[in-house]
């Protein structure tokens, strides 16, 4: 779904820039499914290191409280960007995007100039 967003440079009292996003809204299954993988990878890794001599006290009690949480963070994204680049709102060069970047609204950094700014807001969706 192509989305058009509103770029605001965090702390920065200039005017928003528009421009278009692709973003994919993840259903609550595949919230719940990404919930799921990362509780299972810590429960799993907590178990193995059972045979850790030392560091179990601290690694298998730490997993197995990470678990829920990472679980619980990851269930709260409810879009993922597709987009790869976008122009920077303050130098307008393109700039890249993480791929996998979730949340909404997203958190992005220009690889150029450094600049952290958000997208926010859509004015339109375009399926
Ligand atoms: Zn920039």
């Amino acid at each position: 779904m192509m989305t058009g967003v509103l770029l605001r440079i965090r702390d920065s009292a200039r005017e928003p820039v528009a421009a278009t996003l692709h973003v994919e809204p993840l259903s609550a299954g595949a919230r719940f499914g990404r919930g799921v993988v990362r509780l299972v990878v810590c429960w799993v890794l907590a178990v193995a290191c059972v045979l850790v001599p030392l560091l179990h006290f601290v690694l298998v009690p730490g997993l197995f409280l990470l678990g829920p949480v990472l679980a619980w963070l990851a269930t709260r994204a409810t879009v993922e960007v597709k987009s790869e680049r976008i122009s920077c709102p303050r130098c307008e060069k393109e700039t890249g995007i993480e791929p996998g970047i979730t949340g909404w609204p997203v958190s992005l950094r220009c690889s150029l100039c450094s600049t952290t700014f958000s997208a926010a807001q859509g004015i339109a969706s375009v399926t």
